[in-house]
């Protein structure tokens, strides 16, 4: 039997570490959690490298031809194999997502402001309106709007 290519598993031990995402690299995988592994070569040795659960992206589900090429997959829980198994289907781990979501709303990013509602000059144009001998500057424009909306008070 062939090594497998990739192993999906509750950690046996507490030894591994996370080869995941920078915010997670190199932290140990406690005994217990769900992790996967993926097959390596280290100097003509295969290993594996292992990484949280919620460590794996896209980019490693998306390598993934076939949820047959993990192994371990039927030890899980059945409520983690539905999880891994639409994971690798659907190429998301939704888990890695909200991590990712999560540390883009840890990190202190302005809150979005809503596109600056360009100013309406209505107040200005009133202005002007009742004063174009004091404010030069601003009257072309003001003026002609301003001469639009009479002649629509005209009508
Ligand atoms: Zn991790």
């Amino acid at each position: 039997m062939s090594e497998p290519t990739y192993i999906i598993e509750y950690a046996a031990t507490g030894r591994a570490k996370c080869k995941g995402p920078k915010s997670c690299l190199d932290k140990t995988i406690s005994k217990g959690d769900l992790r996967f592994g993926t097959q390596i070569t280290i100097q003509d040795h295969p290993g594996m490298a292992w990484r949280h659960w919620s460590c794996v992206t896209a980019t490693i589900l998306s390598k993934i031809k076939s949820v047959d090429d993990v192994t371990g997959l039927d030890t899980l829980s059945a409520e983690d194999q539905v999880k891994v198994r639409s994971a690798i289907e659907a190429k998301i781990n939704p888990e890695q997502d909200q991590l990712a979501v999560a540390a883009k709303a840890a990190s202190p990013a302005k809150p979005k402001p809503a596109k600056p509602p360009k100013r309406k000059k209505k107040d200005t144009e009133d202005a002007d309106d009742d004063g174009d001998e004091m404010m030069p500057a601003p009257r072309k424009r003001a003026t002609k709007k301003a001469a639009a909306a009479e002649k629509s008070d005209d009508e």
